[in-house]
């Protein structure tokens, strides 16, 4: 069924969830694999573990319509914005092979062990730096 309003309804604020391990990272690029924005790309903005949500560019976009408050320098009328998205509604964009699901690997090198993500296709690695 069609949204009959088109006002956001924000849920119920999540009270004392415990933090939800998210595979994704603030500056990950990821592709929407369902709703409205399926198939977008974009960047992720943030991520909040408390909800389990990430904010992605362009993604999940919603109208706000403000009221002009100069003293504020608030200007009115109706401004674009993204909402959070579920983490598990998006997917880790591979350079190689697309959007793929996460592996993981220790590299032990520099006698320090770090978890690195990699894709679970091609074996990249998908952390940008290090
Ligand atoms: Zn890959």
């Amino acid at each position: 069924m069609a949204r009959s309003s088109s006002r956001y309804r924000p849920r119920r604020p999540t009270a004392a969830r415990a933090p939800q391990r998210t595979r994704l990272r603030k500056n990950d690029t990821v592709e929407v694999i369902t709703g409205k924005d399926k198939g977008k790309r974009g960047r992720v903005l943030s991520v909040d573990p408390r909800t389990g949500r990430v904010l992605v560019e362009g993604v999940q976009m919603v109208k706000r319509h403000t009221r002009a408050n100069p003293t504020r320098q608030i200007k009115g009328g109706v401004a674009e914005r993204e909402r959070p998205i579920a983490a598990s509604n998006v997917m880790l964009v591979c350079s190689e092979c697309g959007p793929v699901r996460i592996a993981h690997r220790v590299d032990e090198g520099g006698g320090k062990a770090r978890r690195l993500r990699v894709c679970r296709k091609c074996g990249a690695p998908l952390d940008k730096k290090g």
